[in-house]
C-alpha cells in the first residue's frame, strides 16, 4: 500500500478493473496519491470495494512504466527514445508506406475495453476516418462480443437488462459460467447478502465455486456441467419449463414474437432435449437440471447472471440466447429482481462495444451498411465510410500471416500474451511491417513493434467507463500523465500527422460528439454526470432520466425474438491422447494478465498461475500438490505446478492466465464461437503428466 501521509484533498473517480465499476476517492496529497478509499455515494458499489480497487493502484507509479516514446526500424533493433513529434511522424509514415504498398484494407487497429469511452470512440474514428476502412476490433472480440450478438438478436440490445442492485429482488439466482467471488466482489458481496436473506442460489460451473459455500437462508444447487455443454445445459432446462406447463404465457403472448416463439417451442420440446436424453452430454443427473429449472421458473424473480463461461465457447453466442430464450419463456424480463445479467470482466467491456469499435457497427450498434447511418456519420466526420465490415482479430491475425494485412496500431491490449494459441498470434505479430503499441508497460505484444507510445492509466485522465449494468461514470485526473499526454491525445496527434485533423481540447467534447450519433446517448454528458453522478443509457428523450431496467414496456426490435438454440458438440473433446478438458479463470487478487496487479507492492499477492486437477486425477498419475506438470495439447506445451483440489470435477482441469511465464494461452487452441469469433478458451483437450523441472 502506497501511503504517503495525510491527504490534502480528494478527487471522485472510477476503479479500472473490474466491470463492477465501483466509485472511489483517490486521496491525495500535492500531486500524490495517498490512498484510494470506496465512494460512498458510488452507484455502483455504495462506498463498498474490493482489494484491487481498494490497494492495487501501485502500478501507475511503478518504474516500470513507459515514460518517453520510442521506435525502431526492425524488432531486431534497439529501441530508440524519441520525443513525440518524431514518434508520432514516425508512426504515420509508416502507416501510409504500408497502404501505399499493400492497400487501404492492409491496416487497422484494436481498442481496449481498458481504456475510456471517448479514448475507444477515437480509435475507431481514426481507423474509418483516416486509415479509411473499418478495420477496427475491440479486446472484447475474447471475452463477451457473443454477449452482443446474442442479446442483440434475442432481446434487441446488446447490453445486460439489469442494474446490480436489482439482485436484492430476486428469489431465485442463476449463475452461469461466472465466478463473482473472485471476478467481481462488490457485488458477489450484494449478491451474498441477498442469499443470506433466503433467495435460492443455482451454479452452473464444472467447478464448485467459492460462492456455493456462502451460508445463506435458502437452498442452493450446484450443476457440474461438463465443459463445453452449456447449450445442452440450457436447451434442458428449457424443455422443462416448456413441458412442465412453467410457462409465462401472458409476457409470452403480449411481449414476444408468436412465430418465434412457437418455432422455438417446437424445437424446445423435442425428446432429445430433455434432461434424460441431455445426461451424458453434461454430466448433470436429470433430476437436478428438473430441480433447477422448477427453482428458476417458479420463483416470483428469476435472475440470471453469467460470466465467460458462457461466451468462450464454440457456441458462446447461441448460449447467450438460450438464456435469453429462458428469461422470456419464464417472463424474468422487465422488471427489478429479474433478467439477463451479463457480468464483463474488465472496467469498459460494455463501454467499448458501445463506441463502434465492432467492425461491422458504428457507435451505438448502428451497422455500417445502413446507408442513413453511414451518411449521419459521414456529415459530421466530413468523410466517406466504408460500407463494408473489416477484420475482426482472428482475421487481422490470419491475414497478417498470408501477407496482406501488415499495419497495426493496439491501444492498451497485450494480444500477445491475452489471445489463445500464442504461436499463432507471434507468427502474426512477426509478419508485420508496421506495428504500433499503446500501452503503459513494455508488454510482450511491444516485442513485436516498431512503434511505442506511452500510455496512460485511469489516473491521468479524464472520461468516462461505462459498467456492466450500463453504468456510465466519470473518471477524473488526479495526477498528470507521466509521458505528458492522456491517451486521447495520442491517437488524435496520430489522427493529425495522417491528414485527418480532429481538434478536441477536452474528453467532454467527445462525449459531446459521441451523442449527437449514437441514439442510446443523447441525453448523455459531462454536465449532467456531473448532476446525476452516474447514468445508466440508454438516455435519451425517452429515457431523460436514464434506464436502470431495460425491456420494461417494449424490446428495441419490438418482440423478443425466441431463437433456436441447437447444441453442436465442441471439436474439442477429451481422447485417449488428450483425456483431460481444461478451463480458465481467475483469482481475487490478480486481474487479466497480471500488468497491473503483479507490480503492486504487495508480494503475497503474486501467486502463482497452478493446474488444478481432482483428487481422482492426481491420484491414477501419482501426482502431488506442488508437483512440476507437464501440460500439452494439440497446439503447444507448458509447465505449471499441481494443486489437488476436490473443487474441480473427476476428468477437468483448471489454471489461471495472469503470469506471463505460465503460458496458459500457449495450450488453449484457436477454435471461436460461429458467430462472432470470440476464442473457445473454457475448453481445451490436454494431458498432464508430472516432470522434473520446469
Ligand atoms: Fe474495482 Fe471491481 Fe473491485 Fe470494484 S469490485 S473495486 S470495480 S475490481
Amino acid at each position: 500500500v502506497i501511503d504517503h501521509g495525510v491527504p490534502e484533498h480528494s478527487v471522485v473517480t472510477t476503479c479500472a478493473y473490474c466491470g463492477v465499476g465501483c466509485s472511489f476517492e483517490a486521496q491525495m496529497k500535492g500531486d500524490k496519491l495517498v490512498r484510494m478509499v470506496p465512494y460512498k455515494g458510488g452507484d455502483a458499489n455504495h462506498g463498498h470495494s474490493c482489494v484491487k480497487g481498494r490497494f492495487a493502484f501501485g502500478y501507475a507509479t511503478h518504474k516500470d512504466r513507459i515514460r518517453e516514446p520510442m521506435i525502431r526500424d526492425s524488432i531486431d533493433q534497439a529501441w530508440r527514445p524519441v520525443a513525440w513529434d518524431e514518434a508520432i511522424a514516425f508512426a504515420a509514415r509508416r502507416l501510409r508506406e504500408t497502404q501505399a504498398k499493400y492497400g487501404r484494407e492492409s491496416i487497422g487497429g484494436i481498442t481496449s475495453s481498458r481504456c475510456t469511452n471517448e479514448e475507444t470512440y477515437l480509435v475507431q474514428k481514426l481507423i474509418r476516418a483516416a486509415f479509411g476502412n473499418n478495420n477496427t476490433d475491440t479486446c472484447a472480440r475474447v471475452c463477451h462480443s457473443p454477449t452482443g450478438y446474442g442479446l442483440k438478436t434475442t432481446l434487441g440490445e446488446s447490453a445486460g437488462t439489469q442494474t446490480f442492485d436489482s439482485v436484492m429482488k430476486a428469489d431465485t439466482i442463476l449463475v452461469i459460467g461466472a465466478n463473482p467471488t473472485d471476478a467481481h466482489p462488490v457485488f458477489a458481496s450484494q449478491m451474498k447478502r441477498r442469499l443470506r436473506q433466503g433467495a435460492t442460489l443455482i451454479v452452473a460451473d464444472p467447478r464448485r465455486i467459492d460462492l456455493l459455500k456462502t451460508p445463506h437462508g435458502g437452498s442452493s444447487l450446484h450443476l457440474p456441467l461438463k465443459p463445453g455443454t452449456n447449450v445442452a445445459l440450457v436447451n434442458s432446462l428449457a424443455h422443462v419449463v416448456v413441458t412442465e406447463g412453467l410457462e409465462d404465457a401472458d409476457f409470452i403472448a403480449k411481449r414476444c414474437d408468436s412465430d418465434a416463439y412457437q418455432r422455438w417451442r417446437d424445437f424446445i420440446q423435442e425428446p432429445q432435449n430433455s434432461p434424460e436424453a441431455l445426461e451424458t452430454v453434461t454430466g448433470v443427473p436429470a433430476v437436478q437440471v428438473r430441480e433447477a429449472a422448477r427453482a428458476y421458473a417458479n420463483a416470483a424473480n428469476g435472475a440470471i447472471y453469467y460470466g465467460l463461461g458462457v461466451t468462450e465457447h464454440s457456441q458462446g453466442s447461441t448460449m447467450v440466447m438460450g438464456i435469453a430464450n429462458l428469461a422470456m419463456a419464464t417472463g424474468n424480463i422487465g422488471r427489478e429482481g429479474v433478467g439477463v445479467n451479463p457480468l464483463r470482466g474488465q472496467n469498459n467491456v460494455q463501454g467499448s462495444c458501445d463506441m463502434g469499435s465492432f467492425p461491422h457497427e458504428l457507435p451505438g450498434y448502428q451497422h455500417v451498411a445502413d446507408p442513413a447511418v453511414r451518411e449521419k456519420f459521414e456529415t459530421l466526420w466530413h468523410t466517406t465510410i466504408d460500407d463494408e465490415p473489416g477484420l475482426r482479430i482472428p482475421n487481422m491475425f490470419d491475414a497478417a500471416i498470408a501477407g496482406t494485412f501488415k499495419g497495426l496500431y493496439v491501444q492498451g491490449e497485450d494480444i500477445a500474451q491475452s489471445d489463445p494459441n500464442t504461436q499463432h498470434v507471434e507468427a502474426a505479430l512477426t509478419a508485420l511491417d508496421c506495428l504500433i503499441v499503446q500501452d503503459i508497460f513494455l508488454n510482450e505484444t511491444a516485442k513485436y513493434a516498431h512503434v511505442l507510445l506511452p500510455g496512460s492509466t485511469f489516473l491521468e485522465k479524464n472520461g468516462t467507463f461505462t459498467n456492466a449494468e450500463r453504468r456510465i461514470n466519470r473518471v477524473r485526473k488526479v495526477m498528470p500523465p507521466v509521458a505528458g499526454k492522456e491517451d486521447w491525445e495520442v491517437t488524435q496527434a496520430l489522427s493529425n500527422a495522417l491528414g485527418y485533423p480532429m481538434h478536441y481540447t477536452h474528453p467532454s467534447e467527445i462525449m459531446d460528439e459521441i451523442a449527437q450519433l449514437t441514439p442510446t446517448f443523447t441525453g448523455v454528458s459531462y454536465a449532467r454526470l456531473e448532476e446525476r453522478g452516474s447514468i445508466q443509457w440508454p438516455c435519451n428523450d425517452a429515457f431523460p432520466d436514464g434506464t436502470p431496467t431495460m425491456h420494461a414496456l417494449d424490446f428495441p426490435i419490438g418482440k423478443g425474438n425466441f431463437a433456436i438454440t441447437e447444441y453442436v458438440a465442441t471439436e474439442e473433446r477429451a481422447s485417449r491422447r488428450y483425456p483431460l478438458l481444461l478451463t480458465t479463470g481467475r483469482i481475487l487478487s490478480q486481474y487479466n494478465v497480471g500488468a497491473q496487479t503483479r507490480r503492486t507492492d504487495n508480494s503475497a499477492w503474486h501467486a502463482e498461475d497452478v493446474l488444478e486437477i481432482h483428487p481422482s486425477d492426481a491420484e491414477v498419475r501419482g501426482l502431488r500438490d506442488g508437483d512440476w506438470l507437464g501440460i500439452s495439447s494439440r497446439v503447444g506445451r507448458t509447465v505449471l505446478r499441481c494443486r489437488v483440489s476436490d473443487r474441480m470435477a473427476p476428468g477437468v482441469v483448471y489454471t489461471t492466465f495472469h503470469h506471463p511465464g505460465s503460458g496458459a494461452n500457449v495450450i488453449t487452441t484457436d477454435n471461436s464461437d460461429w458467430a462472432t469469433n470470440c476464442p473457445e478458451y473454457k475448453v481445451t483437450a490436454v494431458q498432464v503428466e508430472r516432470v522434473s523441472q520446469p
